[in-house]
């Protein structure tokens, strides 16, 4: 079930002479070889990718929307093959797997409606005269896509640049990269010009540093830790290259004396471990106001000690592996420094002794905030639970990181609300839920967690730029 690895360039399959092992993070066993692009085969993709945008940016919205659908429908129709590959690379459950092709088709979906919305404007102007402004699209995209969703991220990355008309060259996850091959087959069998859709793996930093300088990227689009965020941003602004970032988070959740305390409590741990914690919007830092802290964390930890464990292809297993050994020794790191630090570790909080990366659902309680993990995002099954003496308490706590993507409350008072839109720095806030985005809301970070939307109205402006025309009737 698992696809041939190779590099999708000017709409055909290649292989390169250098390959890498892709491993499945529940066996620690290889399950592919994974074909990296030369330099040549970059030069390619950027001359593909020039003629592509020629092509594409001259196609009409609306066929350019069908053979987005046309994409997207049958990636639904291959849901569980899709998924299958997803789970063997990635680990995460299939059950977890299904729900992320459905959405990844969602944001194909969604972008290809708003292929046909991308309004300019008409402004009033004297007689004779017309003011008008014109969405284009902005060219070549260099896209970088992680491998925490396979096929989520890339369809992210490759919705917006199809639905504004411009084409892209997308690196995708080396350790993950079924997911995006799985769309370039759908968008080769939709009937994708050719050169509209390059897809590379390879190492990373080469082929961002040797991408990202080249005359015709327009768009620099990442989605990773905000460190290499930063580095791609440096090297784009040296051509004023415009660039898409989405960034890490350390999510707050707000908990408030007047909710319902084991709901909220079993829903957060869900959550929590959902991707093995391994998701930007990962909820992690819960304040709870301290009236109700026992009964939560409580909860809470009975909640995580009850969660199946395992090869995400059993469908019996609600969390998986980490993706890689990685993973396993930044949170071991992150453990240990919370208790140095006088930490209690209420569960977990170690590598899991089988095959695979798997590490235990993790509660850390009263973490000092000094402690690493109390500014560093874990991207990990790792939860921290301290208490908060009010509503302003807990907002300055979860203000007090560089980050700024997603934030929640659990709470029902309008006062408490009011003051929490008002008030938390982050791109996203969801109450009473932990869902953070759908395709149709825009999607992104505030501070360190990056810059520019992805889906909602706000999607396709980042691929786009603005055109002011003033044309006068007569030479005047
Ligand atoms: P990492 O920062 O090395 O890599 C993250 C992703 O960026 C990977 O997919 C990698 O291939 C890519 N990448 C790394 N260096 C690159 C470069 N120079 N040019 C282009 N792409 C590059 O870290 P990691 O160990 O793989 O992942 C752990 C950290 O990454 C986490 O702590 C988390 O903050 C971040 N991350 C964030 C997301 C997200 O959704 N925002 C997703 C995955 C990882």
């Amino acid at each position: 079930m698992y696809p041939d690895l190779k590099l999708f360039i000017d709409g055909k399959w290649r292989r390169s002479n250098a390959d890498i092992p892709v491993i499945n993070p529940a066996t620690e066993e290889e399950i592919g070889r994974l074909s990296c692009a030369s330099k040549n085969d970059l030069d390619d993709a950027l001359e593909a990718a020039v003629k592509g945008f020629e092509i594409w940016s001259n196609t009409s919205p609306r066929k350019r929307s069908d053979i987005i659908l046309r994409a997207a429908t049958l990636m639904r129709e291959n849901r569980d093959e899709i998924a299958q590959s997803i789970t063997l690379e990635h680990g995460k459950p299939i059950k977890q797997s299904k729900l992320e092709v459905i959405r990844g088709a969602e944001f194909f979906e969604w972008d290809a409606g708003e292929a046909m919305r991308t309004y300019g404007r008409v402004i009033p102007a004297a007689p004779g005269h017309k003011y008008s402004v014109h969405h284009q699209p902005i060219g070549v995209v260099a896209a970088f896509s992680p491998w925490n969703f396979p096929m989520s991220q890339p369809a992210r990355k490759i919705a917006g640049a199809l639905a504004s008309g411009c084409s892209i060259i997308l690196k995708a996850a080396e350790e993950t990269p079924a997911g995006a091959i799985h769309i370039a087959k759908a968008f080769e069998d939709a009937g994708l010009p050719y050169g509209v859709l390059n897809l590379v793996f390879g190492r990373p930093s080469e082929i961002s540093n040797y991408l990202i300088p080249k005359e015709p990227i327009r768009l620099v689009a990442f989605t990773g830790s905000t460190s290499v965020g930063r580095e791609l941003s440096t090297l784009a602004s040296q051509n004023m290259t415009r660039s898409l970032m989405e960034l890490g988070g350390h999510a707050p959740v707000i908990i408030c004396e007047d909710t319902d305390v084991i709901k909220s409590a079993i829903l957060s741990a869900n959550r929590k471990m959902r991707n093995s914690g391994q998701v930007c919007t990962s909820p992690t830092r819960f304040f709870v106001h301290e009236r109700i802290f026992d009964d939560y964390a409580e909860a809470f930890v009975k909640h995580v000690t009850s969660i199946v464990i395992g090869n995400g292809m059993d469908s019996s297993v609600e969390m998986g592996p980490t993706a890689n050994s990685r993973r396993i020794a930044a949170l071991r790191g992150l453990v240990e420094d919370a208790r140095d630090n006088g930490a209690i570790v209420a569960t977990g909080g170690n590598r899991i002794d089988m095959k695979g990366y798997f590490f235990e659902p993790t509660v850390l309680l009263n973490v000092p905030k000094n402690s690493r993990i109390m500014s560093e995002e874990p991207f990990g099954p790792i939860a921290v639970i301290n208490p908060m003496k009010s509503l302003d308490d807990a907002i300055s706590q979860a203000n007090s990181v560089p980050y700024g993507l997603a934030g929640y409350a659990f709470t029902n008072r309008a006062d408490y609300i009011d003051q929490l839109i008002d008030r938390v720095e982050v791109g996203n806030l969801s109450i009473n839920t932990l869902e953070a985005s759908m395709p149709e809301t825009p999607f992104g970070g505030v501070k360190s967690s990056g810059h520019g939307r992805e889906g909602g109205l706000e999607g396709l402006q980042n691929y786009m730029s603005i055109k002011n025309v003033w044309h006068s009737a007569k030479i005047s």
